[in-house]
Parts: C-alpha cells; structure tokens; sequence
C-alpha cells in the first residue's frame, strides 16, 4: 500500500503527520517512508542514521560538432531555453534542460547525442530496525525534481508499506509523488490562507484520482469552514491534531509525539486504520 502525505501549503505540519504516522507504523511492521520534498528534505532530522547515497543522474544532450550545420532546429524547439545556435556553436545551458530528447528527435543530422548528468542523490539509512527513510536530495540550481523523485520512490519499490512525503503546493514534483499512490492524506491548519490551499490540493488529488482524506492540523476548535468544505466535497476527516503548547513544544525539538506524549501512538494508528478505509484496500 501506498500512502501520500501532501499539503497545499508549506508550514502546516505535514512531515510531522508523515514522521509521526511512520514511527508509529514501524512499531508493528516494515515502513519505507520516502522524502519526496527533493528540495528541502527534512525527514533524516526525526531520523537521524547514517546514509548510503545514490547518485541520480538524467540524459543532457552532447552535440557532435562534425555532423552539425547550425541549422537552429534544436534551439528552436527547446521551450525551457536550454540551447542557444551560434553560426559556429551551439551552447547548451545544462541546468535548464528537462532531458526531454527532443532536440535529438528534430535533428536532421543527427548530431545530438546524450550523456548522463548528476543532478541529485538518494539517500537511504535505516534509523529504526522496520524503517527505512529514503530521502531524495536535489542539486542545488538543478530543476529536475521529478527526477529525483521518481528514482527514490522507485528505491522504495517492493516494500508493502510505503509512505510518501510530497512537497508542499501542487506543481510537478506534488503530481509526480502522488501518481501511484493508493491514497492521499492532504494535512492542513484552519486558517484562511490554510482552507485556500486545501482546495487547490484536494483538486489535484481529485484529478490524479486518489482517494483523499484531511488532517486538521494546530486545530483552535474553530474549524467550521474547513469542516464545510470537507462535507461538500466528500473529504472524511481523518484526524485532527489540536493546537496545544505541549504538542507544540515537542515538536519543536524536533521530538515525535506518538513517542513523547501519551496516547498519541494509538491515535497515529487510528489515522492509518482512516487511510486504510479510505483506499479501502486490504492490510
Ligand atoms: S538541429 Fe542538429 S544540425 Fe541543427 S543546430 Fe542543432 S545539432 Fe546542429
Ligand atoms: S533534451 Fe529537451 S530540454 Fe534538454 S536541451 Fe534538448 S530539447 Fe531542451
């Protein structure tokens, strides 16, 4: 079964819900948790352990400079700018290039081939005897999130029960951790801001065709509009965390509380019965 963990907006506690939900999962079975937030990972601090990296690497194009006229097709169907025809060079710009091989498809020379560039890395630990973190990390500069993402969840392939992390908001890198998923958990705080993002992330969850359900996170109690807009588009709540100093202190610590405060772990396990409903899948 696979798990996604996603928010419209950065801040509302997601990677917490993801920490907390797979520490709790471990205490009882094999949980890959995979950080697909490639820009900002931040799951190895709940974790930490030592790592084994794997480097990932995409397909940037080489061109041969016997075969080629300069003709400019390349540069003209490369919409990210990543090539710039000179009438005796082509430049690439490396960091802006999505390795879609197009240029090599339109030349009519045949003069693009490719060559492998390292953009990021995957790195694996094993910080609690059932968990395995496998954290994407994506080069400073370098765009190719999906890429990074796609080689860590494939890492995770095989495990029965993974976790997914998403970055936050709903751009590519959101859909590519989502695709595949067998549902989504989209966590958020009751807040104006928190309810407009919520909206956008139940939407994509709602286009990839996931099954999603909502953590109210930081909860004041005044959750009245979040809780109307989950009954009109059929979003169960799966959970609600309330907005308290004792949560908030361990968390800020860096600490986990289905570990440090009691009675957290059995609510955690109650979110994953929620999820499992929810994907009505059988575990
Ligand atoms: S399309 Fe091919 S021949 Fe034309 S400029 Fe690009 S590499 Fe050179
Ligand atoms: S592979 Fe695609 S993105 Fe990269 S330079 Fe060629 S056309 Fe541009």
């Amino acid at each position: 079964m696979k798990i996604a963990i996603a928010s419209g907006k950065g801040g509302t506690g997601k990677s917490t819900v993801a920490a907390n939900l797979a520490f709790t999962l471990a205490r009882s079975r094999e949980v890959a948790l995979v950080d697909c937030d490639v820009e900002e990972p931040n799951l190895h601090l709940f974790f930490p352990g030592s790592a084994v990296d794997v480097p990932v690497t995409t397909p940037v194009p080489v061109i041969d400079l016997a075969r080629c006229t300069f003709c400019g097709e390349c540069g003209k169907f490369c919409r990210f700018g990543a090539l710039s025809v000179l009438k005796d060079r082509v430049i690439l710009f490396p960091e802006l290039c999505h390795s879609c091989g197009g240029c090599s498809l339109v030349c009519p020379q045949g003069a693009v081939g490719e060559v492998p560039r390292t953009v990021g890395r995957v790195a694996c630990s094993c910080s609690l005897p059932a968990l395995t973190l496998i954290s994407g990390v994506l080069n400073e500069g370098e765009v190719q999130a999906p890429a990074i993402i796609r080689a860590a969840k494939l890492l995770a392939e095989g495990h029965p029960l993974t976790l997914y992390d998403a970055s936050p908001g709903i751009a590519c890198p959101v859909i590519e951790t989502l695709e595949g998923s067998d549902a989504c958990v989209l966590v958020t705080e009751s807040t104006p801001f928190g309810l407009h993002d919520l909206r956008l992330a139940a939407e994509v969850a709602e286009r990839v065709g996931i099954p999603a359900g909502v953590v109210i996170n930081r909860s004041d109690g005044q959750d009245e509009a979040t809780l109307d807009f989950c009954r009109e588009r059929g979003l169960p709540i799966l959970m609600t965390v309330p907005f308290s100093r004792e949560i908030a202190a361990v968390q800020n610590r860096g600490g986990l509380i289905c570990r440090d405060l009691p009675g957290w772990e059995e609510r955690f396990a109650g979110l994953f019965d929620a999820i499992v409903r929810l994907a009505g899948v059988s575990q």
